[in-house]
């Protein structure tokens, strides 16, 4: 079953989010192939959501409730009955300086609550620029302490270097990254970074990719309902 997500970042109302997830709603309803969507608005939009779009976490603490200032926690989380969490996103570990401790932390406290988890990793362009091997060394270091056998874990494989440039990595590089990820990663994989409508179809027909996270592209509906047509 494909799985795709879309993750708004600082984008988005409570009011806006609302309406993408009722249209999103009522467009998978009408739709019967199988498929899991996902969507992480920014956490002030979060809310009881009913339907088959599954409403996650850009990001919460790893505390039920305390002294984290700026931070949310499982106490917010679970009035709205939120238990799907994105972690390890490259602008939390490179903008805002999560560390891979501080995420292997979260990513333990979550699991342990049973949260389908979507873990990112992905490498910067002079990683990249250095070879195959540094990258997939890179891409390793990303998975210390992640737990990979985790039931709800789903890993998307997003370069930073992709993530809203306009620029991929060719299909072919795609296909050998997700090949090496699927040798000791048995949970689904998702790639990311510059998905947009025209090119998701292809994206998603690379072997070993079991779906596509997606940020700008997935920020208007209709755009974001033509890539789950195209999984
Ligand atoms: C992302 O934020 O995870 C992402 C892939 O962004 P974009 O699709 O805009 O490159």
């Amino acid at each position: 079953m494909k799985i795709v997500a879309a993750n708004f970042k600082t984008n988005h109302n409570r009011s806006i989010t609302a309406s993408y997830v009722t249209e999103l709603n009522k467009f998978l309803e009408d739709d019967k192939r199988e498929r899991k969507v996902f969507v992480f608005p920014p956490a002030t939009a979060l809310d009881n959501f009913d339907g088959k779009t599954i409403v996650g976490a850009q990001n919460a603490y790893p505390a039920q409730n305390g002294a984290f200032t700026g931070e949310i926690g499982v106490d917010q989380l679970s009035e709205f009955g939120i238990n799907t969490i994105l972690i390890g996103h490259s602008e939390r570990r490179h903008v805002l300086g999560e560390t891979q401790e501080s995420i292997a932390e979260k990513y333990e406290y979550y699991r342990e609550l049973d949260f389908n988890i979507i873990y990112c990793i992905g490498e910067p362009l002079e990683v990249r620029e250095q070879g195959n091997k540094e990258l997939l060394e890179y891409l390793d270091a990303q998975l210390v302490g992640i737990d990979l056998n985790y039931s709800k874990l789903v890993v998307a494989y997003e370069p930073v270097w992709a993530i809203g440039t306009g620029l991929t990595p060719t299909n072919h590089d795609i296909e050998l990254i997700h090949y090496s990820l699927r040798e000791k990663i048995s949970a689904p994989l998702l790639y990311g970074g510059s998905v947009k409508v025209n090119n998701s179809e292809e994206i998603m027909q690379i072997d070993n990719v079991d779906g596509v996270l997606v940020g700008g592209a997935a920020l208007h509906v209709e755009d974001f309902k033509q890539i789950i047509k195209n999984s």
